[in-house]
C-alpha cells in the first residue's frame, strides 16, 4: 500500500521533528490549553477557509483537499485564484518565511498540477497586515530538492539524539509541554 505524507508533517519535520511526536500525544487533548498564541491566531485565521465561508465566488477554490503520487504526499490548500491562477497560503501573521513554508506551497503546487489545475503564480497572504508575498513557481531544481527532502522525511531515525536549538525552542508552541528543554515559550 501507498502511505502519502501529509503536507503539514512536512512542515512540522523541518522545524523539529519532535514537534510531529507532541502534535500526535496531544492533540487528543483540550487544544484550547496546548496552542500558543500565534497557532490559536492562525487557527481562527484558517477557520473560514476550513468551514468554506471565505468566498462565495465561483472563480475562487478553498479548502481543496489535493494530493500527488508522484511525491506520495497530500494536504490541503487555502485559496486558489481561477482567472489569476494563482495559489494563496494564509498565515495570520509572517514576520520569516521559513523554508518549511515554502515547501508547503511548492507541495500544494506539485499536488494540484499533477491534479491538473494551471498556476501560475504563487503566494503568502498575512492576515494581520493585510500584505501579499509572490513567491516563485518552483524550478525543476527547487522540486529535485523538495523530493530529497521528503526522502528525509522518510528516512528519519528517531532514536539518532535530537539537536535542540533553543531559539527554535523559546518559539515552538509545544515548548512548555515537551521534555527536551527546561525553559518556558515566548507566548506565555
Ligand atoms: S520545544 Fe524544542 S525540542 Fe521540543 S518540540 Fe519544540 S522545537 Fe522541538
Amino acid at each position: 500500500m501507498f502511505d502519502y505524507i501529509s503536507i503539514s508533517t512536512l512542515n512540522d519535520f523541518i522545524f523539529c521533528p519532535y514537534s510531529i511526536y507532541l502534535h500526535n500525544v496531544y492533540m487528543g487533548g483540550d487544544e484550547e490549553l496546548v496552542h500558543a498564541t500565534p497557532q490559536t491566531q492562525g487557527k481562527a485565521a484558517h477557520v473560514a477557509i476550513d468551514e468554506k465561508k471565505y468566498s462565495s465566488r465561483k472563480d475562487e477554490i478553498t479548502s481543496l483537499s489535493v494530493y500527488s503520487n508522484e511525491l506520495g504526499i497530500i494536504g490541503k490548500i487555502d485559496l486558489y485564484k481561477c482567472k489569476e491562477k494563482v495559489l494563496i497560503e494564509r498565515k495570520y501573521q509572517l514576520n520569516t518565511i521559513y523554508q518549511g513554508q515554502i515547501y508547503q506551497l511548492w507541495a500544494q503546487y506539485y499536488c494540484m498540477t499533477e491534479m491538473g489545475y494551471e498556476i501560475e503564480k504563487l503566494a503568502f497572504y498575512a492576515i494581520s497586515t493585510n500584505t501579499t508575498y509572490p513567491i516563485d513557481i518552483p524550478t525543476e531544481e527547487n522540486k529535485l530538492e523538495l523530493k530529497n527532502f521528503i526522502l528525509r522525511f522518510k528516512h528519519f531515525d528517531p532514536t539518532h539524539p535530537l539537536q535542540v536549538n533553543i531559539n527554535k525552542c523559546t518559539h515552538c508552541i509545544y515548548c512548555n509541554l515537551c521534555d527536551k528543554i527546561d525553559t518556558e515559550n515566548v507566548y506565555t
